[in-house]
């Protein structure tokens, strides 16, 4: 199941000095998408070698992340369980969590915070139960995102990323420094405040040469969005035929665009795109299209 992936690389074609290319980690899978796929490989490699049989894990009424988590246990023969924030909807991304036999725990906010007691109340004594935090964060996430780094040229100058619990972006770092490449890693937080991603990111890889956090694209915080923002998405979809959302993707394309403009990179310095996919998220927004 985690093993014969496609994710090439694709130029955009975007006319300037600068070729960037993307990869396409959003066309692995179309449910267990881009980055969540990458941070499930070895969190269902350590279920199964603990025995587990039951994953619990957590997020919001559109997390990625659960939709993902939902279709990979499916596929791994695993019951998977959501503590899902705030009261109860219906949405796109809930049904197809719910078709993929997840069980949905609505959860008020407060409750929600403390996540380790919501698992060890309703699941403390079920040996077949497994916790993984929200947004699948833990080593074995940054260990699956590190690999990405080995599919890459080694020759690129500049790596981008959307960061939301910053994950991701950890394990590129650590596969930038683990192959000893002079990358930078630039990681646009798509959250308002988005300096504590830097610390986030430097405790799993102890330090953060070749770390560069751009804060001041998240247009206006977690899924908000401004008419500059949606513009933007409408026209880079349009002109590369390549979808990208509003809450992740677009906020990180933004960025390398105006970076661009402003003449931030050297001539002829290679710039690489991570597609870390979450398109469903799109739906979320449909009528601001
Ligand atoms: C979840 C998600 C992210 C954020 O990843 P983190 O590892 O939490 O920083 C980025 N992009 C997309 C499309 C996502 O779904």
């Amino acid at each position: 199941m985690f093993t014969d992936i496609y994710s090439p690389l694709q130029q955009l074609k975007h006319q300037s000095r600068h070729q960037v290319q993307v990869k396409r980690d959003d066309l692995i899978d179309p449910y267990i998408s881009g980055n969540k796929w990458r941070k499930l490989k070895y969190i269902l490699q350590e279920v199964q070698e603990k025995s587990k049989s039951h994953i619990v894990t957590f997020g919001g009424a559109y997390s990625n992340h659960l939709v993902a988590t939902a279709a990979a246990c499916c596929r791994a023969g695993l019951k998977s369980t959501a503590f899902v924030r705030g009261e109860q909807v219906e949405n796109e991304m809930l049904a197809l969590c719910k078709l993929f036999g997840m069980n949905l725990i609505f959860t008020d906010r407060t409750s929600y915070k403390d996540k380790n007691s919501l698992f060890s109340i309703h699941y403390g004594d079920d040996q077949d139960a497994f916790f993984v935090d929200e947004g699948g964060a833990c080593t074995e996430a940054v260990e699956g995102c590190a690999e990405i780094i080995g599919e890459l040229p080694n020759n690129i100058d500049h790596i981008f990323c959307a960061a939301g619990t910053g994950t991701t972006a950890a394990g590129l770092l650590k596969g930038i420094h683990q192959q000893g490449l002079k990358t930078q890693l630039h990681v646009i937080p798509v959250l308002k405040g988005g300096d504590f991603i830097a610390d986030e990111i430097v405790s799993y890889t102890g330090k953060s040469d070749q770390l560069t956090l751009h804060t001041d694209y998240h247009f206006g915080g977690y899924a908000k969005t401004q008419p500059e923002l949606i513009h933007f998405m409408k026209s880079f979809i349009a002109e590369e035929g390549m979808l990208i959302d509003p809450v992740y993707t677009s906020k990180m394309f933004f960025a390398i665009d105006d970076l661009l403009k402003k003449d931030y990179f050297k001539a002829n310095e290679k710039i690489l795109a991570i597609h870390t996919g979450g398109l469903l998220g799109i739906m979320g927004m449909k009528d601001k299209f």
